[in-house]
């Protein structure tokens, strides 16, 4: 029999696969407003510690929150683009906890009544797409955050900072409809590209603007019940959610396989281990006496709210893909490779309309200037080639002024330096010859000088006509006009 430990490690991997993973997300994204969510303070990240902050979120004693008008619009933005149902009816209620980072004692959030439910989310799974069901999205405010600083026990300090403290929050929670931790990965690169396109939210996950808590269950494959479940906090990039959730499907089913029960808990991913660790139990689980907060207004939506926050919403990337195939005629892979990000599909689109062949365009962004791009470590924004200047540079090969190998060079130059194709072209010599004269003298030349090789041909080999072109080509250091050259050498080999 396989060998098993409640750690995860070393399970056979025919053991591993009569188990299937159930996996819900809880995501929580900041909102991109001016000001926190019931205060007018900033909720910009990195401002020097405790500057930002009011008697409305320091909690002092009879201060009194207003909901900021622009953080419900971006909430029902991101609830609208997840194809949710608005409630006409929403509450802010009080969860009650004490922490240090909490001054007043709870924090306001949404619980019986939330903003919005029973929307999807359709995600990319090996190819395939399939929908993934969102519960509910909800508004609530964040908390301080502790910071601890010093090594040793004589110089070791904590702070607040409550610069972070009231500023505005969406939940959005996932039914339990991910399989594999791919699927969870997918479901998140799908949710961060909503909400960036959407620009609800910056989703910068260093600076913590995107937060993601995954619960996680197994149970034997066919099975219809799910099993008990375990909540892993502390996922803050893509690669720990997956790795997190790797171990923790493994943790479980070993646990199982060695006869033990899952206890339904909150364990936390230590990414300098790659192993989840116990938090809390249930046992230990927070009561938070929820109710409704006394101090705010139920939140109204109205039917001509929606529909002004439907007639701003900018289009989605999944109308943008299926766009970007039916009008130019893209692959679906290049479709998604364009609209990964907004502003790449804006630069693919203001190309095409400075005259850029749709399908050529495709292929120099998602070669040359991403690759260019990930190699710099730049973004799209900071790109020297513009889409007028990649336009300019594609109709040079069109016309068969440069070929398309010295048209990568040039792409080269114009990324280093910014400059216009055609003063690097005419710097550097790039014309392409076209002059059948000169194309035809270097062939006849090369031709004469490789004469075993022209035996060869004349025997039938056909295979030595690319070695003929590829002489002629070095010669001419790679600027003649190739259809040029195949001619004029078919035609030289012929009379030989
Ligand atoms: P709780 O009351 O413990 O917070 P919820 O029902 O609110 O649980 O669900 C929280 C998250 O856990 C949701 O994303 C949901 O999809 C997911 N979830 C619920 N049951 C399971 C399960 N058995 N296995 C995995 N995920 C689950
Ligand atoms: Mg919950
Ligand atoms: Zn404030």
């Amino acid at each position: 029999m396989a060998k098993t430990t409640t750690e995860g490690a070393g399970i056979a991997p025919e053991v591993l696969a009569k188990y299937e993973a159930v996996i819900g997300l809880e995501v929580h994204a900041q909102l991109l407003t001016a000001t926190k969510a019931f205060c007018a303070c900033s909720p910009r990240f990195g401002d020097p510690p405790n500057t930002n902050t009011c008697p409305v979120c320091l909690g002092l004693p009879g201060a009194l929150p207003v909901l900021n008008g622009k953080a419900l619009e971006l909430a029902l933005r991101a609830s609208i683009a997840l194809n949710c149902e608005v409630q006409e009816r929403s509450r802010f209620a009080r969860k009650n906890y004490f922490y240090p980072d909490l001054p007043k004692g709870y924090q306001i959030s949404m619980y019986e009544l939330p903003l919005a439910t029973g929307g999807w989310l359709e995600v990319d799974v090996a190819g395939a797409a399939k929908r993934i069901g969102i519960t509910r999205v909800h508004m609530e405010e964040d908390a301080a955050k502790n910071l601890h600083e010093g090594f040793d026990d004589s110089d070791r300090y904590s702070y607040i900072d409550f610069n972070r403290c009231g500023a505005p929050l969406i939940e959005i929670v996932s039914e339990p409809d991910l399989r594999t931790p791919a699927e969870a990965h997918a479901y998140l690169t799908a949710l961060k590209q909503i909400l960036l396109y959407t620009e609800v939210s910056d989703c910068n996950m260093e600076e913590g603007s995107l937060r993601c808590d995954a619960n996680v269950s197994v149970r034997l494959r066919g099975a219809v019940k799910f099993g008990t479940k375990a909540e892993v906090k502390n996922l803050n990039s893509f690669r720990f959610l997956q790795r997190a959730l790797e171990h923790e499907i493994e943790r479980q089913i070993g646990v199982i396989e060695s006869g033990g029960k899952i206890s339904q808990e909150t364990r936390l991913y230590n990414s300098a281990t790659g192993r989840t660790e116990p938090m809390r139990s249930k046992e230990f689980a927070h009561d938070y006496r929820y109710f409704p907060d006394p101090d705010l207004l139920p939140v109204h939506v109205d039917a001509k709210l929606q529909e002004q926050v439907r007639t701003g919403m900018p289009e989605l990337p999944a109308a943008r893909r299926a766009r970007f195939i039916g009008a130019y005629g893209l692959t679906g892979y290049d479709a998604g490779v364009l609209t990964a990000a907004r502003a790449l599909a804006e630069y693919f689109e203001a190309a095409v309309r400075a005259g850029a062949p749709a399908k050529a365009a495709a292929n120099w962004i998602s070669t040359e200037l991403l690759g260019r791009l990930n190699d710099t470590g730049k973004e799209i924004g900071d790109s020297n080639v513009s889409p007028t200047g990649l336009a300019e540079l594609l109709a040079k090969i069109e016309s068969g002024e440069i070929t398309a190998s010295t048209g990568k060079k040039v792409f080269a130059r114009m990324f280093e330096s910014g400059k216009a194709p055609a003063e690097i072209i005419a710097a550097e010599g790039y014309s392409q010859i076209s002059d059948t004269g000169a194309i035809e003298s270097v062939a006849r030349a090369i031709v004469a000088k490789n004469s075993e090789n022209l035996a060869k041909y004349k025997a039938g080999n056909e295979g030595v006509f690319k070695f003929f072109v590829g002489q002629v080509m070095r010669e001419m250091r790679g600027q003649a006009n190739p259809q040029a050259v195949n001619e004029i050498l078919k035609r030289i080999l012929g009379e030989a």
